[in-house]
């Protein structure tokens, strides 16, 4: 069965998002307050994330992260605000999803302070950040997730980047409904053209199109362990 996972980006909205995965067997959700939205929603707590994580279908905390590129002057609320997720992710055992953009340097420190009080699963989603912090992440055992950009003609050193993280710790995702893959750059973003980011996950691992396919499905479902209803607990 195909799956998609669909993210909630503010607390305020998760019933919608939970009423579109209780409405479809393939659809699962994650829920947090994306960076951006960290003044708006800076009293989330673990425990109101701990509440939504007993439904069934949530399967990841976040997105949750550093965004110093759109939203710097809130970074002191987003760094509050991302400790209180990594905290919820430890508890529930649900992986962690990482936003960070124009953040290294915190992200890595941060990451590295964090994983050492208490381990925690995570992936880096839509990762365009530089090649310290994606070694940083894999060497914490953590996913790195390629979008569309990975599919722009300005984008060699992303690729490159890509071709230096192990290959059990790919994924791939759509971002949608923005960074449209070529060749549907310029268009609204869909699950569907999914398709074209593995494509290009394929080429650079030099793999054909359905052992990649095969091995990013078998590492989706190896990071969100709740999809098909398997909860493993908390992290070790
Ligand atoms: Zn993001």
């Amino acid at each position: 069965m195909a799956r998609i996972l669909t993210i909630c980006t503010r607390l305020s909205e998760v019933s919608h998002t939970m009423s579109i995965a209780e409405a479809y067997p393939e659809v699962y959700f994650a829920v947090g307050v994306h960076p951006q939205h960290a003044m708006e929603e800076k009293n989330c707590s673990v425990e109101d994330l701990l509440a939504i994580a007993s439904h069934p279908k949530m399967v990841g905390i976040g997105e949750t992260g550093l965004d110093y590129h759109y939203t710097v002057a809130t970074a002191s609320e987003q760094m509050q605000l991302f400790l209180v997720h990594i905290e919820a992710a430890r508890r529930s055992g649900l992986p962690l999803i990482v936003h960070s953009r124009d953040a290294d340097e915190d992200m890595i420190a941060t990451l590295h302070a964090e994983y050492t009080r208490g381990h925690f699963s995570c992936v880096m989603h839509c990762y365009s950040s530089g090649e310290r912090l994606a070694q940083a992440a894999c060497s914490m055992g953590f996913y790195v997730s390629m979008s569309g950009i990975v599919t722009f003609r300005n984008a060699a050193e992303l690729r490159r980047i890509f071709s230096t993280v192990p290959a059990d710790q790919l994924l791939i995702e759509t971002d949608a409904p923005y960074l449209a893959p070529v060749p549907r750059r310029g268009k609204r973003n869909e699950p569907a053209f999914v398709r074209h980011v593995a494509e290009a996950g394929a080429e650079l691992l030099g793999l054909d199109y359905a052992s990649f396919a095969a091995l990013s499905t078998r590492n989706f479902l190896r990071l969100f362990r709740r999809v098909d209803g398997f909860d493993a607990g908390p992290a070790s």
